[in-house]
């Protein structure tokens, strides 16, 4: 048993370690795959003695089970905003009124990125962390602290042998990388989402989500920036208090400098000032602090703001061009948006020439005309938009937009579906559409097609060669060859790829074929549910739903997809050309439960649903989320709810826990 703790202690260390490598020093030692293989031991470990779980091991970052809502707690000290500057000559008045407040005392400052971000506080206590909190108004903020430990680069625990480490607050900024903000956009879109609207927004709308498991898969990162460390830690200064969060294992911003008068904080301001761009996240200005803790309490605050810190605002990004055109882009769903064409304009660091213009009501909203002499912005937004018209710049000559009544690439008739502010195109077989469709299929999450890009994708439509995506399985491949800067290699290795591609599997299959609302989880969770795509398009709208993960909307949206002709002829053209269309469960046929439907209801004792949902799958049962008449088993934990009386209605045999673990165990012997 000693050596089993003793085990599980170093398991742990191990892990802390290199988790602190990888995300606060971003300097990996082991591959990812031999970090799983720790874990996995320590998980396999742990669960052989459960009473040895400690809420710091890092098996415990991410909870199991929603939370229902969040308590507004208050701050221990409030959290104040910062008073905002946005000239130097602003920073020196502000310097001047310290030194009126602080006579003949030697300044010294900290400054700091002020990341774009959300703010958070969290409490440790005996080196444990104890709670944490969102900004909220800054007297009190919402308690989420199960979200906040699902943010890898923050401590579970600190070395509790340091005297600082009692109990103590610190405060930071929770960001996203702009790359995991596009990639989350990406998967908002493919589930029918809405996107959001630039980093800070997707890391407060992760941050405040009741499912904790969510929170993990979108990368959240925090720099923290503040401590109020006991006075046995001995800090007497900013710089100590950031080199102490360091030290304990918290990311802080390295980019910061010890400034001895405002000369040299002007100078790490302007040497910022262009530099920022090449950030991964966004940074909004610069935070200047007095050093001194003793200075600072001297100094005190107004009701609103410390006196002893500023925020310094770059101006915003933005520029001023003209649009020379406005166009109309078809999506894949037959989505029309306008795009502004401008005269080129550098901003933050790339030329820009073209910028979204959302929607009609936007358009029209904002009165933008052909012509016009505009602002545009760039957020964290890949593509830019434009903010407001110049119409002090306005000569009469510019023109209304008029949106197109007819699709700009195919002359079919648009229309605008109701709730909705895009307006489409009405024809499924438009080639706009399809080749979006096209570049869906042989993407990288879909059929990962090498050698199909774009524009191969638009010679073969425009060619008249494809009319679907079942045809790129017959192409004619000399005709191919005979393309521009094609010829016969390209060609042959653009077949090559087209067979290796008919292996690709059902979850890959299912998100090519581009079923609205259907992204690359539900994909994946639908082919583990049906095992062939003929008994996914058998599926009604009710054994859809009854799948957990998968809600009524996607439901829906399957069924209607199967119910088109058209669609069901691509599958069967598919199917003909040899397309895998089965899934591949390795030894399926031998899994002792399968094809068994369970259902879980109450509170299990000896493992979390979700451990549960596992081992059945494992045996090859499925786990749904309601009783039907297909059901074969209801588990029953702690108070089982409704579905226990539906369970009996419909003759579904009940499985206490202690009889489900005696299935799996001899299922598995
Ligand atoms: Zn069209």
């Amino acid at each position: 048993m000693q050596k089993i703790q003793q085990q599980i202690l170093e398991l742990r260390k191990k892990l802390h370690y290199h988790n602190r490598r990888y995300y606060v020093d971003d300097a990996p030692e082991i591959s990812d795959y031999e970090y799983d293989q720790l874990y996995k031991e320590l998980q396999a470990l742990e669960a052989g003695h459960p009473e040895l779980i400690t809420p710091d091991s890092p098996t415990q970052r991410v909870g199991d089970k929603p939370a229902g809502q969040f308590l507004t707690v208050p701050h221990a000290k409030p959290m104040l905003s910062l008073e905002n500057t946005y000239s130097e000559g602003e920073l020196r008045d502000f310097e001047a009124r310290i030194k009126k407040l602080l006579p003949g005392e030697d300044l010294e400052y900290v400054v700091e990125l002020k990341i774009d971000g959300v703010g958070i506080s969290v409490v440790y206590e005996n080196g444990l962390m104890a709670r944490g909190v969102t900004r909220g108004d800054g007297f009190s903020g919402e308690e989420i602290t199960q979200n906040i430990r699902a943010i890898r680069s923050i401590p579970l625990s600190v070395d509790s042998a340091d005297p600082a480490a009692g109990a103590f607050e610190v405060r930071g900024e929770v960001y996203i990388h702009r790359k995991e903000f596009e990639r989350i956009n990406l998967e908002r879109e493919e589930n029918g989402e809405a996107a959001f609207a630039n980093p800070r927004n997707a890391a407060a709308g992760s941050l405040r989500l009741l499912d904790s498991r969510v929170t993990a898969s979108r990368n959240l990162r925090a720099f923290f920036y503040y401590a109020d460390f006991p006075p046995e830690a001995g800090i007497t200064t900013q710089d100590q208090a950031l080199a102490k969060l360091d030290a304990l294992g918290f990311k802080t911003n390295p980019n910061r400098a010890r400034c001895r008068d405002m000369e040299e904080v002007l100078a790490f301001i302007r040497h910022w000032e262009g530099k920022r761009d090449g950030l991964d996240y966004d940074v909004d200005g610069m935070v200047v602090k007095v050093n001194r803790l003793d200075l600072r309490e001297r100094l005190g605050s107004t009701s609103k703001s410390p006196r002893w810190a500023v925020a310094f605002k770059y101006p915003a990004q933005q520029a001023a061009t003209r649009i020379k055109d406005i166009v109309v882009q078809v999506g894949r769903t037959g989505t029309l948006t306008p795009v502004a064409e401008l005269e080129p304009v550098f901003l933050s660091g790339s030329t820009i020439s073209r910028a979204t213009l959302h929607n009609e009501e936007e358009v029209a909203r904002k009165d933008i005309r052909v012509g016009d002499h505009v602002f545009i912005e760039k957020g964290g937004e890949i593509i830019p938009k434009v903010i407001k018209v110049i119409l002090e710049k306005r000569t009469g000559e510019e023109l209304l937009f008029q949106f197109p009544a007819e699709c700009p690439e195919c002359g079919a008739s648009t229309y605008k579906p109701e709730g909705e502010v895009a307006r489409r195109c009405s024809n499924s077989a438009c080639p706009a559409q399809l080749k979006e469709r096209l570049r869906h299929f042989a993407s990288r999450a879909a059929m990962d097609i090498d050698h199909l890009g774009p524009s191969i994708i638009d010679k073969l439509v425009d060619a008249g060669m494809v009319r679907d995506a079942a045809d790129l399985y017959s192409l004619d491949y000399q005709r191919v060859a005979s393309f521009d800067l094609m010829g016969e290699k390209s060609a042959r290795n653009l077949g090559e790829a087209m067979e290796k591609s008919k292996g690709a599997g059902l979850k890959r299959l299912i998100f090519s074929l581009g079923i609205r609302f259907v992204g690359a989880r539900a994909a994946e969770i639908l082919s583990e549910h049906f095992d062939s795509m003929d008994k996914l398009a058998e599926a009604r709208e009710e054994d859809l739903e009854s799948i957990h993960e998968i809600g009524p909307k996607i439901a829906r949206s399957v069924v209607l997809f199967f119910r088109q002709e058209e669609n069901l002829k691509v599958i069967s053209k598919l199917k003909e050309a040899g397309i895998r269309m089965e899934a591949v469960k390795q030894e399926r046929g031998q899994l002792p439960l399968k094809g068994k439907q369970f259902v879980l209801t109450g509170t299990l004792s000896s493992m979390t649903r979700n451990e549960a949902k596992e081992k059945l799958a494992r045996l090859g049962g499925r786990v749904m989320s309601s009783v039907t008449a297909k059901t074969d088993f209801l588990v029953c934990g702690e108070e089982p709810g409704s579905k226990l009386k539906k369970a009996r209605e419909l003759n579904v045999r009940a499985l206490e826990e202690k009889e489900l673990l005696e299935m799996i165990g001899e299922a598995l012997s």
